[in-house]
């Protein structure tokens, strides 16, 4: 039974095991991958200390800060179920492991919706990109391509 399971590790999830692990909770960080979304980012202006950074580096420097704890991680399985149980939570993963927790933080984040057209997986991050008020500066001048238009636009 841990104390608290952080289930996501993108940035919202290894700032949570930094505090966790601070205070020497008995945590796990289970996520199918590190980084999240920042991973797909081109770079980051807007974080404040650098004044650009590609999203993988910065992502590389969280995932260091939180290996300077001891702190237990799984990086692969995903979770795909959340139970309530008397005394807290179980969540299971989809290899069919169950590891129950005091307390949960959910930093699941999500996920843009794909084209799924030709070259689309090759380019991104390479002028595809799925965050306009994040990438768009970086396109300043350049003929771009604007696929779809959010419901708020009508
Ligand atoms: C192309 C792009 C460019 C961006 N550029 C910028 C920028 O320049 N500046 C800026 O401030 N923001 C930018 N953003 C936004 C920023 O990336 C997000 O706000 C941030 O990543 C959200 O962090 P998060 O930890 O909440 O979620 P996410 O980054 O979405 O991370 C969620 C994590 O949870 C994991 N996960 C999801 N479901 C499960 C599950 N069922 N089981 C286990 N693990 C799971 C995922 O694998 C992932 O590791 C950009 C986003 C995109 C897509």
């Amino acid at each position: 039974m841990y104390e608290l399971i952080i289930l996501g590790g993108g940035p919202a999830g290894m700032t949570a095991a930094v505090y966790a692990a601070r205070k020497q909770l008995n945590a796990l960080l289970l996520s199918k991958d590190t980084g999240g979304q920042v991973n797909w980012t081109l770079g980051v202006e807007n974080y404040m200390g650098y004044q650009f950074i590609e999203g993988s580096e910065l992502m590389e420097k969280f995932e260091e800060q939180v290996g300077q704890f001891p702190l237990e991680t799984e990086i692969g399985p995903e979770a795909n179920q959340v139970r309530k149980i008397d005394d807290g939570f179980e969540v299971e993963t989809s290899d069919g492991t169950k590891y129950q927790t005091k307390a949960l933080i959910v930093a699941t984040g999500k996920r843009p919706r794909q084209l799924n057209v030709a070259g689309e997986e090759k380019l991104k991050g390479r002028g595809v990109t799925y965050c306009s008020i994040c990438d768009g500066p970086m396109f300043t001048g350049k003929r771009v391509a604007v696929i779809g238009g959010c419901n708020r636009w009508r």
